[in-house]
């Protein structure tokens, strides 16, 4: 049986080897702490990305090493390359890890991003803030995920609080100072590349955040017109070529008026894709072992219509969301902690209209009609 190598233990890491199981794939994920969720469904080394010895021998346990985490040191995901296959490859997630490299890339590769700027030091701040004007959002350019490492400027009097909360950052790995873009939608491109360079998209989602974390998935996302759509699966391509790109990645965009901003990439299997597991005919997670693996690529077409919820600091009761039809539950067995991703439901339907049906039903039950209530818009 081959074996998959996975750098960290999180739920994406556990998706991926309940993904793999069913192909008759092993997998191994690596985590500094011992109950990473991953553990549960897979098997786990426990180890720090700068243990050579353990990470050596991870190495020559598995056939081909991938990841759950974004941030694993560019320096470890080199030193595994020279062992085993990383896919993607240790450039792509170097490009990936450093907002100011990866908005670089998607200027170089035709996609427009939110202005922006690098900060090192507080007069950088203050010009930068001069040029861009506010409101704007101080980034960190590196270790950031779910808004961590962000903060939200309004008025100059904020740059003072602004540099106390992320000033230290600064001198670690810098800063980038972003345009505050009033958008009309956040979507994103959820894509495979396999290792003979084939290329799928499934269908465009819209995303909604609440203080900066995802919260609520539709997809295929209503009201995408056709040439909208082509144009973000071009500019997604245009990408994964550039850096060589093997696996699922996500492609996070803005939309204002007929314009896409790039936002951000993820180099890994996505949150805003985790619709696909029921709503797709191949999931994110199989695509990426088989993408990884050099298999063929399944088909990312569509069953119907999805919304996928999200469950942040605790889990709700299951029964509203296992009683609908095409209800699903995914607990990822972590402890609950305040802003912490502990699970997340998706509601599949044939079409929007019983989707939208099937989302008032369970946003009453479960007394969440605020989290539904976007999708509900979006279908009606
Ligand atoms: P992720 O968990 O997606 O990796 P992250 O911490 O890297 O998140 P971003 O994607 O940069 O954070 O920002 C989180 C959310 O904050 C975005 O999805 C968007 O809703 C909002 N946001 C970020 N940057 C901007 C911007 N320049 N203008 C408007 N909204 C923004
Ligand atoms: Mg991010
Ligand atoms: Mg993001």
């Amino acid at each position: 049986l081959p074996t998959v190598g996975i750098l960290g233990g999180g739920q994406l890491a556990r998706m991926l080897a309940l993904a793999a199981a069913p192909l008759g794939i092993r997998t191994l994920a690596v985590d500094a702490t011992a109950d990473a969720c991953a553990g549960q469904v897979s098997g786990l080394v426990v180890a720090a990305w700068d243990d050579e010895a353990a990470l050596a021998e991870f190495a020559r346990q598995v056939d081909v090493v991938t990841f759950d985490f974004e941030n694993v040191p560019a320096a470890t995901a080199e030193r595994l390359a020279g062992r085993v296959d990383v896919f993607p490859n240790p450039r792509a997630l170097a490009v990936a890890q450093d907002r100011l490299s990866e908005k670089t890339l998607f200027r170089e590769s035709g996609l427009n991003t939110p202005e922006f700027a690098v900060v090192d030091t507080r007069d950088d701040l203050v010009a930068a803030v001069g040029r861009i004007g506010l409101p704007a959002i101080l980034k960190t350019r590196r270790l950031g995920y779910d808004g961590k490492g962000q903060f939200r400027l309004k008025a100059p009097a904020d740059i003072d609080a602004a540099w106390a909360a992320l000033g230290d950052a600064a001198s670690g790995h810098g800063l980038i100072l972003e345009a505050f873009v009033p958008f009309d939608r956040e979507l994103s491109v959820l894509a495979v590349r396999g290792r003979d360079g084939a290329f799928r998209t499934w269908p465009l989602t819209r995303n909604w955040h609440v203080d900066g974390v995802l919260s609520l998935s539709l997809a295929p996302a209503p009201g995408t017109s056709d040439a909208l759509e082509q144009e973000a699966v071009a500019h997604a391509r245009a990408i994964a070529e550039r850096l060589d790109y093997v696996g699922v990645f996500a492609l996070e965009l803005f939309v204002r008026g007929n314009e896409l901003l790039g936002n951000e990439m993820a180099p890994r299997v996505h949150n805003s894709g985790h619709w696909t597991i029921e709503g797709a005919h191949t999931s994110q997670f199989e695509n990426h072992i088989r993408a990884v693996l050099g298999l063929p690529l399944g088909d990312t077409g569509v069953r119907g219509a999805s919304a996928m919820l999200n469950w942040i600091g605790e889990m709700p009761d299951p029964a509203p969301v296992l009683s609908v039809a095409d209800g699903h539950w995914h607990d990822y067995g972590k402890e609950a902690r305040p802003g912490r991703k502990v699970g997340h439901a998706t509601i599949c339907a044939t079409d929007a209209g019983s989707l939208r049906a099937k989302l008032v039903e369970v946003g009453a039950a479960l007394g969440r009609e605020g989290q539904v209530a976007p999708a509900v818009e979006a279908l009606g």
